[in-house]
């Protein structure tokens, strides 16, 4: 089995390890309903893109 050939530092470990931090998500309050979305997306509440930009195709009349 392979064996590292020096001991890793806690300095080189912890180097290494600065990349792993878990990503802030973004997100922004929904124009219509006031709850948290993800920016340039259909808001998962109520369905709401933009006011110039209605969403015409929802949930049930897609399934006909
Ligand atoms: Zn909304």
């Amino acid at each position: 089995m392979a064996v590292p050939k020096k001991k890793i530092s806690k300095s080189r470990r912890n180097m290494r390890r600065s990349h792993h931090a878990v990503p802030v998500m973004a997100f922004i309050e929904c124009k219509n309903c006031g709850e948290l979305k993800r920016p340039h997306m259909v808001c998962s509440h109520c369905g709401y893109y933009r006011e110039d930009m209605p969403v015409l195709a929802d949930a049930t009349s897609a399934e006909k």
